[in-house]
This record gives C-alpha cells, structure tokens and sequence, in this order.
C-alpha cells in the first residue's frame, strides 16, 4: 500500500483516501486532460501501391490489407492522448470498401485507467473516424514521370552481352530487388532496354544501381566505372546529378578455347575472381586470375575440327585415321583422354599446327 493513503489529497484535502501522485480518485480523473474522444482525422493511400501517408513518417512501403488495418489502430492510438497508467484496447476494425470513392472506417479505442488497485477503474470509449483520401505516392508518382537516377549499362569486354548472360544478370537483379526494395520502397528498377552492346538497367537512385553492379561482377567477373552528369537543381539549390555505371563484363565466358603457355585449354568455369581452365578431357584444373588471362582472347571460331577414328593403341600414342582426307597420325596417349577406345570416332581441334582432343562427338 502507498504510505500516500494517510496523507491528504493536494487538491480537495480529502484524507482516507487512496492517492495517486497526491490526488484522490476523483480528483485525479478530474485532472486527466479533456479530450477530445470523438474525432475524425484524413488519410491518404497510394491506389496503386497500397502505400499510406501517415502524419508523422510521411509514406509508407506497400501494405497489404492486414497491415493496413494495423497502421490505422497504431494511428489512432497516437492520436488519442491517454494517461500513461492506462491500457489501450481495440475494437475490431469493420471491413473497409476502398473501391468507394471516399472510404470511411471509425477506429474505437476503450482506454482502461486504474492507477492504483484503490482507485476505480476509469474507463472511456475514443473513436477515430478515418475518412480515407486517394492519391498518389511519391514513388508510384516517379515511375509515373519515368524517373530514373542511375543507369546501369551492362556490356562485356571487346563482344557484345550474350543473349544467356543478359538472362542471367536480369535473374541476379530481380531477385535483388526482392531482397532490397521492400525496405526501402523509394527504390525502384523503371526498365530494361536493350541496346547495341547490351542490356541498360534505368534505376530510381545510384545506391540499388551500384548493388546491382556489385552483384553482377560477383557473379560474372568484370570492372566498374561510375560517371556523374548534372541535371539540375533542387528547389533549395543542391545540385542534381544522374549516374552512368558501365559494367564491363570478361572477353572470356565458359565455353571459350583460348591459349595458355601455347596449349590450348577449355574455359570451364568463370567467376569475379578468374577461369578455370583445363586441357578438355585431359590435365587437372587449372585457375588463372582475370590479370592473367586480360589479353586471352577466345580461338573458338579459329578451331580446325578433324574428324578421326582411333584405329590403334601404340606404346604411347594412338594412331588415328582423318575420316574425310584418310591420312593417318598418331597422337601422344597423354593428350587424349583416359576413355579413348579403338573403334571410336572423334572429333580432333587443330590450332596453330597444334592438335588435341576436342570432343567425343564425332562430326
Ligand atoms: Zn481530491
Ligand atoms: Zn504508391
């Protein structure tokens, strides 16, 4: 019990009472502000995004209906002053129409206020009537206008994108968006359009645009060059720039023959970091850094392809015979790979004089 009970109240003087910060019950339900309880407050929801404005924050992110719901009861809870003993219960909202013009919907708060086990409850009843106004958000409203800050221009070293790495770096940038953009609502990606040598990305803002570089050199290897250009002014005089981010993926792509320490060798896997490369169906592995292979450039179309049959297994060499000119050569064991069978019909590569192993598949 608070040693307060046997002093007397500090507005009425009444004694043998219960007090609460010097007040008896009724003069402390006399000292709780006159509200307002019953008032009606304007709302704005984006009709395209499901976004709401709110007095205090300003937009928010696309809600769902769920969340709606909740924002406009935490709304309201804002709204009504309650002393800080009480507690707040809601009422269930009733099922909105936003497909009227002007939809309505009246939030009722029951606020229950005992300070002291002493004191009676005190209970009031508070609604909040939403009149809900449809507009526009800032967002929607930019993509409307065709906004964009940032263009990311996706190109590849000396070649243009192929149509499989545009896919991909699409795929890489859309399930970015999924992770980023629901959280910062103001971030968009307006549109892809294909151009001469690639794909350029139009982004809301430099920030998800260099994200999206970051993801695509992660994954394809690459450089990175930012370019600002001033477009303007804001309102208060800060200059306005847009950003160009050239993406510059490798010549090299899995799939490419190229020349290392005068052998050839086959692109197995490229990453941000280098290839991997092997002599195709002989030889272990072999990684190279994207320094190393900078001046490599693809043989593939310069590939001579012999189509052989292995006639006979010498001591160390098989004898092949060229299925079209029937000249016969031998070729060294450790060139060719570990399943070659007399019988087989092959497929040779001749570059530069040089010939090895090209494929199983016989021309
Ligand atoms: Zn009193
Ligand atoms: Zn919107």
């Amino acid at each position: 019990m608070s040693e307060e009970t046997f002093a007397f109240c500090l507005n009425c003087g009444a004694h043998d009472m219960p007090l609460f910060h010097g007040l008896c019950p009724s003069c402390y339900q006399e000292s709780l502000p006159e509200n307002k309880l019953s008032f009606s407050k304007k709302i704005m929801i984006c009709t395209t995004c499901g976004a709401l404005h709110l007095p205090s924050i300003g937009w928010t992110r696309p809600l769902t209906y769920k969340e709606f719901l909740l924002e406009l009861d935490t709304t309201a809870r804002a709204l009504v002053p309650t002393p800080p003993t009480a507690i707040v219960e809601s009422e269930q909202i009733d099922e909105i129409d936003l497909t009227l013009s002007k939809p309505e919907v009246t939030v009722t708060l029951i606020i229950k206020d005992q300070p002291l086990p002493e004191f009676p409850v005190l209970e009031e009843k508070a609604t909040v009537k939403f009149v809900i106004e449809k507009g526009i958000c800032e967002t929607c409203s930019n993509i409307k206008n065709r906004v964009h800050n940032a263009i990311l221009q996706l190109r590849a070293d000396r070649r243009r994108v192929s149509e499989a790495e545009e896919d991909l770096a699409v795929e890489i940038i859309k399930s970015l968006l999924k992770q980023t953009v629901s959280e910062a609502h103001a971030s968009y990606l307006l549109d892809i359009v294909e151009v001469r040598g690639g794909l350029d990305f139009l982004f809301s803002d430099r920030y998800l645009a260099n994200l999206a570089a970051q993801a695509i050199i992660h994954k394809f290897g690459g450089s990175k060059k930012e370019t600002f250009k001033l477009v303007g002014e804001e309102k208060d005089g800060t200059k306005k720039y847009k950003s160009t981010i050239v993406v510059r993926i490798p010549l090299l792509r899995t799939g490419d023959w190229i020349i290392l320490e005068n052998d050839p060798f086959l692109v197995i896997k490229h990453d941000r970091l280098g290839v991997i490369v092997r002599k195709k169906g002989v030889g272990k592995a072999k990684r190279f850094e994207w320094n190393v292979v900078k001046e490599a450039t693809p043989i593939n179309s310069q590939i001579l392809q012999i189509p052989v049959q292995v006639i006979a297994k010498l001591d160390d060499s098989f004898l092949v015979m060229d299925s079209r000119s029937y000249e016969t050569f031998e070729i060294s064991l450790k060139d060719m790979p570990f399943e070659t069978e007399v019988g087989m019909n092959i497929t040779l590569g001749e570059f530069e004089g040089k010939r090895f192993f090209y494929s199983f598949e016989s021309q």
